[in-house]
């Protein structure tokens, strides 16, 4: 493998390669030209970068989301939007309240979490550079604190989204250039690679990006995260909190008129392609209220009815382990209804794009399924709103995997799941017990400095007991079903060594964050190729 190399060494060696293999004086092949490119140079071509030995380092954290981006700080998401130049967003770690904020500022800088928050998922899924769970940096109301050194809000910072290094002051950048050398050798990769890649997109112009970038499809649309604006995260709160009937039926309407147009846009991107949508998976605590914020509303007496229910409601649906709690089809068991809304949000959207000409292809993904009967059951919910929509083509319903015990009853879910879909960042997260959001800061480092682990398990899929996972799962779901499509979408489809091994496992494709599509389109052409080679 090559060594990663300066942007403008590794957009020399892409364009020898892309000469050296074209036309009739080409002295290499395709193949040969694939192979002279390592992913890495090629996702250095695709992201501004500091060149050179890293100056003013002030501390470093996880490189969430490649790219360099200089702005000042701003420490909450109001003040971003209202920033008139370019800003570095600055939080302990984000949550759908902050999207707005995230969407404006060029970079994203979190002092807790790790590669797969919620900072670092949005950030990629956008390209924005992003350094997350860069700990030595305490938040204070107008200024931060990196160890002990002070700077104040609007001061400028770097940060360096692939070496997570945050940087006092301006750093140049190199940006990245357009060079028509990538799509051609894009193109070669196409026609050797042997597994699909989608994307995971949940808007419109994320897709269209994912299509820019050469995706086949979308592999994952996270539904709830067409709530993350703040217009809209009321309405999911009260669907969620909501004690009443009324209010719920309310919100739930709400919710199915803005999905129809969400769903529109991304179909409408996608025509002819397949879009697997996975109904709502909110971990309660990204999408409840603050209870600090409610509780301290309530002791200065600011709270009116309305917002004492909401607190009420806050403290009753509050949990210790929300990630583990009450998520997923667990939350469409509570609240009935919530699934058929969202698959009515759907049909109404296909046939939106039916009657403008178009071609949708839907798949329905039931996220956290541990058991046949609960995968059974929420079927039974899906067939029954599709029942009535016999002008829609036929729909696959599927599942994800990401629970060991999910893993290991596969055939079990294969008898109710049309397809597979491995969700590899909470199969991490619940293979070794390590909270996604809290274990990258202060157990990671210890552990990567000390050799107590390879590699961190959230950035290259863990080779010995997540792959052994997702093996036995592709090994039982295809003992029921032979041809069971199997994907995987979790933020490892992205990296290269993970793709390696997951297509050793027997995965058909794999779905990442639109700006990775490239890479992975090229690591999958090299896994082809290596694979023929020894054949
Ligand atoms: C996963 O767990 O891998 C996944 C794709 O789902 P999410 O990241 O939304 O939990
Ligand atoms: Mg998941």
């Amino acid at each position: 493998m090559t060594p990663p190399q300066s942007l403008s060494d590794a957009a020399t060696a892409i364009r020898q390669a892309v000469a050296s293999a074209s036309g009739p004086n080409a002295t290499i092949s395709h193949d040969e030209a694939l192979m002279r490119i390592s992913t890495d140079q090629l996702e250095r071509v695709l992201h501004d970068s500091f060149e050179g030995p890293s100056q003013n380092v002030l501390t470093t954290g996880l490189g969430a989301s490649p790219g360099a981006a200089v702005g000042s700080i701003v420490l909450n998401a109001d003040d971003a939007m209202m920033a008139t130049s370019d800003v570095i967003l600055v939080r302990e770690e984000t949550s759908p309240a902050d999207v707005h904020g995230m969407n404006v500022a060029v970079g994203i800088l979190t002092t807790k979490g790790g590669l797969a928050s919620h900072a670092a998922v949005v950030a990629r899924g956008w390209g924005k550079p992003a350094v997350c769970g860069a700990e030595g940096i305490e938040i204070h109301s107008d200024h931060i604190l990196v160890n002990g050194e002070r700077i104040e809000a609007g001061e400028t910072i770097s940060i360096d989204g692939k070496s997570g290094h945050v940087m006092r002051g301006v750093i140049q950048s190199n940006q990245a250039e357009d060079i028509p050398e990538i799509a051609t050798l894009l193109s070669w990769a196409d026609e050797s690679r042997e597994i699909a890649i989608r994307a995971n997109a949940d808007t419109g112009a994320d897709a269209r990006v994912a299509r820019v970038n050469g995706d086949e499809g979308i592999g994952l649309c996270r539904t709830e995260h067409m709530f993350l604006t703040e217009e809209r995260l009321p309405v999911i709160q009260s669907m969620i909190l909501s004690e009443s009937p009324d209010v719920e039926e309310k919100a739930l309407k709400e919710l199915r008129e803005a999905q129809r147009h969400d769903f529109g846009d991304l179909l409408e991107e996608m025509d002819a392609l397949p879009v697997t949508v996975r109904l709502l998976d909110p971990p309660l605590h990204e999408f409840l209220p603050e209870l600090e914020e409610l509780v301290e509303a309530a002791a200065r007496n600011e709270l009116d009815a309305d917002g004492i229910a909401m607190l009420q409601a806050a403290r009753k649906w509050r949990e210790r382990n929300p990630m583990i709690g009450t998520r997923g089809v667990r939350l469409a068991w509570v609240k009935p209804g919530l699934y058929e809304m969202q698959v009515e949000a759907l049909l109404d959207a296909v046939a939106d794009r039916i009657a403008a000409g178009g071609n949708p292809i839907v798949e329905i993904m039931i996220p956290l399924t541990v058991s046949g009967n609960e995968l059974a059951g929420a079927r039974k919910w899906i067939e029954s709103v599709l029942q009535q929509h016999p002008e829609v083509a036929s729909v696959k319903i599927g599942t994800m995997v990401e629970t060991p015990r999910a893993a290991l009853v596969a055939d079990e879910l294969a008898s109710h799941a049309d397809f597979f879909s491995f969700g590899t960042n909470d199969l991490t997260q619940l293979t070794f017990g390590f909270s996604r959001d809290d274990i990258e800061n202060r157990i990671m480092n210890l552990y990567l400095e000390k050799e107590l682990l390879e590699a961190n398990p959230f950035q290259h899929v863990d080779a010995n007991a997540v792959i052994e996972l997702v093996r036995m799962g592709i090994e039982r779901g295809r003992s029921i079903k032979p041809d069971l499509p199997i994907g995987v979408c979790g933020e490892h489809g992205g990296d290269p060594d993970s793709i390696e091994l997951l297509v050793a496992a027997g995965v058909d494709y794999v779905s990442c964050s639109p700006p990775r599509v490239p890479v992975a389109r090229l690591a999958a052409a090299q896994i082809a190729i290596r694979a023929r080679d020894n054949r």
